[in-house]
């Protein structure tokens, strides 16, 4: 099994804490429809063997496209690759491009996940981070999304600066009111060449500070799981039969082909990252040419990558699977270096799984670097 990811390189205007690539100037957008479908055809041989299990569309916007332009490629899907029954197809959409009648539509398309990029319900975090949606639209989005779709997922986002701890409760008890069966949430990171670094750096927006995004993390786990969910990778939350299809088998190693400019792909040994550059992407799929690089991964990235993400999930560390797939030098390392972590209450053994504690969980990317191998192979 294994799945497709779209990206759509477009977003109406630029969020302030945003590195993603996406440009705001849609003058391509036509082309680039017919160019990722070109990439979907250019690439089908590489997953001839494959079975699709998953289609998702991120971005970037993916939701500024129409629903016939979104129907087009998933036909293109279809036609050049084999795809299980009952795929998950899943559109990340923002509020402000959910009117009814695009809801309407989407409804009628394959699409049967929705993920919407909420963020926050209050006005004032939405104007500090640059959304292009205001808080009335964040709330009727949802209910008109309840319409035509169950399996709907909401981002919001923590740590904001002057978000208090009132102000992130009620953000979450307005996403419960909904009902909606998955949450997606993460702190509000600050990344290298992003307005939000500039305006902090000058002043103009306060820093963000961890002790509160750790407090909101705190409060986000405890009342999404009083709630019945369940925390099954450290940013995602799910009803059960709700967990995202899509991000499972990534976190579970699964096999993914890239589409688009930006987009990663992975084969079980080889990575791959086309150009993120839109002109320079669409004039190769043009002229017949994958703009893409790629790296074969080295039994330490591998080890490192099934440590980082199996130490976010309720799955974890398979000791197992360490054993044989990597070794016992890898085994002996990663037990090893485990041992502390376990005694300071971080992280326990459970049926040969290694899992991160309740403690532990807020720190996991952290533990998991200091359980990294470096050059070991
Ligand atoms: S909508 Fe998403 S991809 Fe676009 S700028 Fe905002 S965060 Fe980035």
């Amino acid at each position: 099994m294994s799945g497709i990811y779209i990206h759509i390189p477009f977003c109406k205007q630029a969020c302030y804490y945003c590195d993603f690539h996406f440009s705001t100037n849609m003058g391509k957008k036509e082309a680039m429809v017919l160019a990722l479908i070109k990439e979907l055809e250019l690439r089908k041989e590489a997953f001839k063997d494959e079975v699709v299990e998953t289609i998702y569309f991120g971005g970037g916007t993916p939701s500024v496209l129409s629903a016939a332009e979104i129907d087009q490629i998933i036909g293109a899907v279809y036609s050049n690759y084999t795809v299980v029954a009952d795929p998950e197809i899943t559109l990340e959409a923002n509020p402000d491009d959910l009117s009814k009648d695009k809801i309407e539509e989407l409804g009628k398309s394959p699409i049967n996940r929705l993920s919407i990029g909420i963020q926050s319900f209050f006005e004032e975090d939405l104007k500090l981070m640059n959304r292009a949606h205001n808080a009335q639209e964040a709330e009727a989005c949802i209910a008109l999304a309840q319409v035509y779709f169950d399996n709907i997922s909401i981002d919001l986002i923590y740590g904001i600066p002057g978000m208090t701890n009132e102000r992130w409760i009620s953000n979450i008890e307005k996403a419960l009111a909904f009902g909606v069966p998955h949450i997606s949430s993460y702190a509000l990171t600050v990344e290298p060449k992003t307005a939000l670094k500039t305006f902090i750096d000058k002043g103009l927006i306060p820093p963000v500070d961890d002790e509160l995004a750790e407090a909101h993390f705190h409060i986000l786990v405890q009342k999404l799981s009083a709630a019945g969910f369940v925390n099954y990778e450290i940013s995602n939350f799910g009803k059960p039969g709700y967990f995202s299809r899509n991000n499972t088998a990534y976190w579970q190693g699964k096999k993914y082909l890239g589409i688009g400019p930006s987009a990663h792909s992975y084969d079980g040994v080889r990575r791959g990252w086309n150009i993120n550059n839109n002109a320079k992407y669409i004039k190769a799929i043009a002229q017949n040419e994958l703009p893409m690089e790629t790296e074969v991964l080295s039994l330490t990235d591998r080890y490192n990558e099934y440590v980082m993400t199996g130490l976010r999930t309720i799955w974890g560390i398979s000791l197992e699977r360490i054993k044989t797939e990597f070794g016992h030098k890898f085994y002996t390392y990663l037990t090893q270096q485990a041992q502390k972590k376990i005694e300071d209450g971080l992280l326990y053994i459970e049926n040969d799984r290694l899992l991160v504690s309740k403690k532990g969980k807020f720190l996991s990317d952290g533990i998991a670097a200091d359980l990294f191998l470096v050059n070991l192979s």
